[in-house]
């Protein structure tokens, strides 16, 4: 009997080790790595420059708790600032901490304009993580289910429909925020409609409320830009949450905002034992390094349109393929049914990949992957969508 809580439906390997896209289970077998641990290991498994940082990290200084000046936090903050726009950061654990933060920022916007129960804006088949308010605000039945009362605050809209967002902001002046994936992740790599984010960042300003941006999972150059956003200059949010590829593995969130909505907070006003320590400050920093001295938001921007390509010639006209889409190497090819047990025909074929939604492939290889690993991983999955639903 497994002493663990039941919360994952595993799949059936025991994964011991990695090196580059690659991981090895314990009999030694490898396979070919499509989701890098739900868009974590962006830049691979075992990098030996980040292992090397991490190491001597650990060897020099774990943790003091926020205590005492922590200069790799402030050189981690300036540089947050450089890829994001943005002007301060609170440095946090994992998504939904970073998602947390936010909704406090909100709150304490709308107090600050004197609304006495604030509300946030947020979409249909969204996902801003597990903790009591990240699935309150999270438009998945599925993951509220048996938790409530949930979180109150929340107006819902379906996603990428500028109309129902401007008509809830008009009808609801408790809105003070509006919280949205550039592209939704777990819904199903679903990208926002061009212009859709311009035109909220001017329904945002007509009803001074916050544009705040999820990229958690579509940030980190997964999305070919350091923020998935940046693919429109006129964006420009107030709040931006960043976590997954950030530390590559090494749990660490980020909440980025404006110094007028960082200035929200005080000393005393939030705050997080382990978050922002040295150890996974200096793993950040070093994913920056690594990302921006490589081109890492380029590269994926080539190899994701590659892999589009590919499976567009090897999918396109089959009678199940509803759509292939994506940006970068965040890549979804909804079917017209459900299709999960592609998952362990991939598995059989040495590749890792991903189903979310029920009938969406959701592919996250890591950001440097070469030609030779973007096509077998585009052939598996022609091929075993081929195999399962015959034209
Ligand atoms: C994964 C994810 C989260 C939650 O992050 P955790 O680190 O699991 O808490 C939030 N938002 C999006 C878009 C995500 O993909």
């Amino acid at each position: 009997m497994s002493h663990l809580f039941n919360t994952y439906a595993r799949m059936p390997i025991d994964i011991v080790r990695g090196e580059g896209a690659w991981l090895y289970d314990i009999t030694g077998k490898r396979y070919l790595d499509a989701i890098s641990g739900i868009g974590v290991c962006s830049l691979g498994h075992a990098h030996p420059r980040l292992a090397t940082a991490i190491a001597e990290q650990a060897a020099t200084l774990i943790h003091t708790a926020n205590i005492v000046g922590l200069p790799l936090q402030e050189h981690l903050g300036d540089r947050l600032a450089e890829i994001s726009g943005l002007d301060r950061a609170f440095i946090a654990n994992s998504g939904a901490e970073a998602i947390e933060c936010a909704l406090k920022l909100a709150r304490l916007h709308g107090h600050a304009r004197g609304i006495e129960r604030p509300a946030v804006l947020v979409a249909d088949n969204s996902f801003h993580g597990r903790t009591l308010a990240a699935i309150s605000a999270s438009g998945n039945a599925a993951i509220q289910k048996g938790y409530g009362p949930l979180v109150e605050g929340f107006v819902r809209v379906p996603y990428g429909d500028l109309e129902a967002a401007e008509t809830a902001l008009a009808e609801h002046p408790e809105i003070v925020a509006v919280l949205l994936e550039p592209i939704q992740g777990e819904g199903g790599v679903r990208v926002a409609p061009d212009g859709y984010l311009a035109a909220l960042r001017l329904a945002c300003d007509r009803h001074q409320a916050l544009l705040m941006l999820d990229e958690i999972q579509s940030g980190m150059c997964r999305a070919g830009h350091w923020f998935a956003h940046q693919h429109d200059d006129r964006s420009r949010p107030d709040v931006v949450l960043s976590a997954k590829a950030l530390g590559n593995g090494v749990p660490i969130g980020a909440c980025l905002a404006t110094e007028a909505v960082a200035g929200l907070m005080q000393p005393g006003s939030h705050g997080t034992t382990f978050g922002g320590n040295p150890l996974a400050c200096r793993a950040a920093l070093e994913v920056i390094s690594i990302m921006s001295e490589e081109q890492i938001a380029a590269r994926s921007q080539k190899t994701g349109a590659a892999l589009r390509q590919q499976l567009e010639d090897g999918l396109s006209g089959h009678p199940h393929v509803r759509e292939i889409r994506g940006r970068g190497l965040m890549v979804g090819i909804e079917l017209n049914e459900d299709c999960g047990e592609l998952k362990a025909d991939a598995l059989a074929r040495g590749v890792l990949i991903n189903v979310t939604r029920g009938n969406t492939i959701r592919l996250l290889p890591p950001l440097i992957i070469d030609n030779e690993q973007r096509e077998r991983i585009g052939q598996t999955v022609i091929d075993i969508v081929h195999k399962r639903f015959p034209a």
